[in-house]
C-alpha cells in the first residue's frame, strides 16, 4: 500500500477524492503507528473517538481539504469529554465540558483528532522536558539525546515523526516556531487575535497565539483560512476579513524588502546555520527580493527576553490562580481553605512553574509593580515601536529561527541565562507586536534539521506565507519528516 501516512494534508486529500484510500484505513494505519511511538508524544490517544468518526466518513468532500485528515492537538486545548491536562499534575484528571473553537472548527470540517499531545507544563518552557509525563524526544535522534523543544513538543514531534500531516500548538514566546526549527517543519503563528483562543488554556493572554505545525506552507495556509476570523466567544478575536490564504501562494516576490537584523545574526555562531541562512538569502535575491542587513538598538533587543519573562510570568501567575484544587483537578486535603490550596498547588506544580509564579507574583507586588511590571510594559512598547518603524521600510524580517539544531538535553534548560540571550529568545518580539511569523526548514547539521523565520506586518499573513512558499519551492525540504535515510 502507498505510504498514506506520510503525505501532506493536500496530498492525502487528493488520495481521498480519487478514492484510493478511505479515512478509516488511514486512521487505522495512523493509530497503529502512534501506538509504536517511542518519543513520548501523547497525553491521550483518541482511539475510539477517531475510529468512530472515520467510520462515518464515506463520501469525500472535494472542496474540503480537511475531510478525514488525522491530526493532533496540544493538550492545552479543551476537548469536551476528552481528558485535557496541560501536561500538569494539577489537571491530571480534568475532563473539559466544552470544545475549544479551534477543535470545533476542525471537527465541523471532519478532520479527525488522533491524539492530545504533550507540552511543557501549562505551556511554560522551551525544552519539552517539564510536562508530567517527562521528556519528549526529537524523532530525528533515535538515541533520545536531543530535545524537540517546547512548549509544543508533542505536536511538533507528531508531525516530524510522520504520524500526522499537521498538529495544533500554541505560541506565547516561540513555542511553535522554535520547535518547528528543531523538527524540520513549517511552524506558523498568524497575527495575535486572528484566531479565536476560546478553550485554549491561557498562559499570558496578551502574548498567546494559536499556531500550528505542517510539512508544507500550503497546508499552513489552508489552516489559516479555516481557523481565522471573529468568534463571538472570544472578545479578543479580530473582525478583520479573512482571505483564502491557500489560494494566494506562488506570487512573485520581486521587489519585496526583507530585513536581516545584524545584531541578532551576529549573535549566532553556528557555521552550518550561517551558511544555510546565507544560501537562502541568495535564493531570495535570485527571485527578485531585496535582502538588506539592518541595524537595531542592541540594548533594546537584549531586553526582549527579560521583558518577556516579567510580562509572561505576571500574566501566568494571575491566570493560573484558578488552579486551586477546588474547582477542578485533584484536590489535596487540609483543614482550612488556605491549607487545601497550598497543599494542592505545592504538589500539583513542578519547580519550573513555581519559579515562574514567584517571578510573576514578585513583579506584581504593589511595591514592585512600578519597577518591574510597568517597566516591562514600557519596554515592550519601545520594542514594538522599533519593529513597527522597521516595518515602515521593510515588508519582512528574516533570520535563523534558532541558534543551531536541537540541543542535547544536558546542554540546555529553562533557567534564566544570558548565554543565548539574543539568538535563542528574539522570536518573542513577534508575540509582543502580534506579528504573523513562520519558521521553515533551511538546512541540516548532521542528521538534525534547523529553520529560518520570516515575520511580517500584522494582518499580512499572505506576505509571510507567500515568501515562505517561494523559498520552500527552491529547497529540498518540502514534506520533511524523519526517515532513516534523510540527510
Ligand atoms: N520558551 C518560552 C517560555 O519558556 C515560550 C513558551 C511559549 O511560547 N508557550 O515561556
Amino acid at each position: 500500500m502507498k505510504d498514506y501516512l506520510h503525505l501532506t494534508m493536500e496530498e492525502l486529500h487528493t488520495a481521498y477524492v480519487e478514492r484510493e484510500v478511505t479515512p478509516l484505513e488511514v486512521v487505522k494505519l495512523c493509530l497503529e503507528a502512534c501506538k509504536k511511538d517511542t518519543n513520548n508524544i501523547f497525553e491521550y490517544l483518541c482511539e475510539k473517538e477517531a475510529i468512530s468518526e472515520a467510520e462515518g466518513l464515506i463520501e469525500p468532500e472535494e472542496d474540503n481539504v480537511f475531510w478525514g485528515v488525522p491530526y493532533c492537538l496540544k493538550d492545552n486545548f479543551s476537548t469536551k469529554g476528552i481528558p485535557t491536562t496541560g501536561s500538569s499534575n494539577i489537571l491530571a484528571d480534568y475532563v473539559p465540558v466544552f470544545d475549544a473553537e479551534v477543535y470545533h472548527r476542525l471537527k465541523e470540517k471532519h478532520a479527525i483528532l488522533i491524539g492530545k499531545t504533550t507540552l511543557d507544563e501549562l505551556a511554560m518552557g522551551g525544552t519539552g522536558t517539564s510536562g508530567h509525563l517527562g521528556k519528549t524526544f526529537n524523532p530525528y535522534d533515535p538515541s533520545h539525546e536531543h530535545m524537540i523543544g517546547g512548549s509544543s513538543c508533542g505536536s511538533c514531534a507528531a508531525v516530524a515523526a510522520g504520524l500526522v500531516p499537521f498538529a495544533i500548538g500554541s505560541d506565547t514566546g516561540d513555542s511553535v516556531r522554535k520547535p518547528a526549527s528543531y523538527g524540520g517543519l513549517v511552524g506558523f503563528k498568524p497575527t495575535w487575535s486572528r484566531i479565536s483562543r476560546y478553550g485554549l488554556f491561557p498562559f499570558a493572554p496578551s502574548l498567546d497565539h494559536v499556531a500550528y505545525f505542517t510539512r508544507s506552507v500550503k497546508d499552513a495556509a489552508s489552516l489559516t483560512t479555516l481557523l481565522s476570523g471573529r468568534d463571538e466567544k472570544d472578545a479578543t478575536s479580530s473582525e478583520q476579513p479573512v482571505k483564502k490564504y491557500n489560494t494566494l501562494l506562488g506570487g512573485s516576490i520581486k521587489g519585496l524588502k526583507i530585513a536581516v537584523i545584524d545584531e541578532i545574526l551576529k549573535s549566532i555562531t553556528d557555521h552550518d546555520v550561517l551558511a544555510a541562512f546565507d544560501k537562502t538569502c541568495e535564493i531570495l535575491r535570485s527571485k527578485g527580493a531585496i535582502v538588506s542587513r539592518v541595524h537595531m538598538d542592541a540594548e533594546l533587543l537584549r531586553a526582549i527576553y527579560p521583558t518577556y519573562i516579567i510580562i509572561s510570568c505576571a500574566e501566568a501567575t494571575s491566570n493560573n490562580a484558578n488552579l486551586d484544587g477546588l474547582k477542578f483537578g485533584p484536590r489535596e486535603s487540609g483543614n482550612t481553605y488556605e491549607d487545601i490550596v497550598t497543599n494542592t498547588r505545592t504538589k500539583g506544580f513542578s519547580t519550573l512553574i513555581k519559579r515562574r509564579f514567584v517571578i510573576g507574583g514578585y513583579s506584581l507586588l504593589k511595591e514592585n509593580q512600578q519597577d518591574l511590571f510597568i517597566r516591562a510594559q514600557r519596554c515592550r512598547h519601545l520594542i514594538v515601536d522599533a519593529f513597527n518603524k522597521l516595518f515602515d521600510s521593510y515588508d519582512l524580517v528574516y533570520l535563523p529561527a534558532s541558534p543551531s539544531c536541537a540541543p542535547r538535553f544536558d546542554e540546555k534548560n529553562d533557567n534564566l541565562s544570558d548565554l543565548y540571550l539574543l539568538s535563542d529568545n528574539y522570536l518573542a518580539f513577534a508575540n509582543f507586536g502580534g506579528y504573523p511569523s513562520l519558521t521553515l526548514p533551511i538546512g541540516f547539521k548532521g542528521n538534525l534539521p534547523f529553520g529560518g523565520n520570516f515575520t511580517g506586518r500584522i494582518f499580512e499573513e499572505e506576505t509571510v506565507l507567500n515568501v515562505s512558499h517561494v523559498l520552500m519551492d527552491e529547497m529540498p525540504y518540502y514534506n520533511l519528516y524523519y526517515k532513516e535515510e534523510v540527510k
